[in-house]
């Protein structure tokens, strides 16, 4: 589909006037007349304006050009499962499994590979097969070749080991050693959950095999200092 097409469809999907359009993304109404006829099309910063309002990536409104690959698990993308930014525009370099309001998922490549790697085996794809074909993909994606740069010289690292030691230093009852911590992925990443106190936190990790904890030692790990030690929280 052209330019022309992909605009005049988001537009009167959403219900919006040609007016109304050139409003929200600052031209004039004759502006979204042209591109609706095909005669010019928006430039880069309006585009970016659009895929924002639209929620759509510019890769759509230019008419699906190449074929988006999440840069970090390799990953085919649609608009549907494109990342944000935090000020809400798209990212179309990942999947929002991988990258969520300015956060990285994955540190580890061989942690990513284990998650993929059980979505993966079928009849035909065996579990080894599955691993070293990831094995040889993902190093060639822009997130891993550009990894020591994007992980903050090893502070996120640094981070979830501080969150294992005070998760640990609570001892909860019944809850044993936490070892490690994981990256959530599914349905329920990004998934909003509301405080008594207004605010909302989401869910992006998980203690394996005690997933049903998750809302407590995530709540846990988002409070303040001063409500930390509350273990009741
Ligand atoms: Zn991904």
């Amino acid at each position: 589909m052209e330019t022309k097409n992909v605009i005049f469809e988001l537009r009167t999907k959403k219900g919006l006037s040609q007016e109304e359009l050139a409003q929200k993304v600052m031209v004039t109404r004759q502006a979204v007349s042209r591109w609706e006829n095909g005669e010019t099309v928006p430039n880069t910063e309006t585009l970016k304006l659009l895929s924002k309002e639209f929620d759509v990536s510019i890769n759509t409104l230019l008419g699906d050009p190449r074929q988006l690959v999440c840069q970090c698990c390799g990953m085919p993308l649609e608009d549907g499962i494109i990342s944000h930014n935090g000020d809400g525009t798209l990212n179309e370099e990942y999947c929002k499994w991988c990258y969520a309001d300015g956060t990285y998922t994955y540190s580890n490549m061989d942690d990513l590979i284990d998650v993929c790697v059980k979505h993966m085996v079928n009849d035909k794809f065996t579990e080894e097969q599955a691993r070293s074909y990831m094995k040889q993909l993902l190093p060639s994606l822009d997130y891993w070749k550009r990894y020591e740069e994007l992980s903050d010289n090893g502070q996120f690292e640094a981070f979830k080991e501080q969150l294992i030691k005070e998760i640990n230093d609570l001892h909860i009852e019944g809850l044993p050693k936490v070892e490690k911590l994981n990256a959530l992925v599914g349905s329920y990443v990004n998934l909003g959950y509301p405080l008594p106190n207004g605010k909302t936190v989401k869910f992006l990790m998980f203690i394996e095999k005690y997933s049903i904890v998750i809302p407590e030692i995530f709540l846990y790990t988002s409070l303040t200092n001063k409500t930390k030690g509350d273990k009741n929280i």
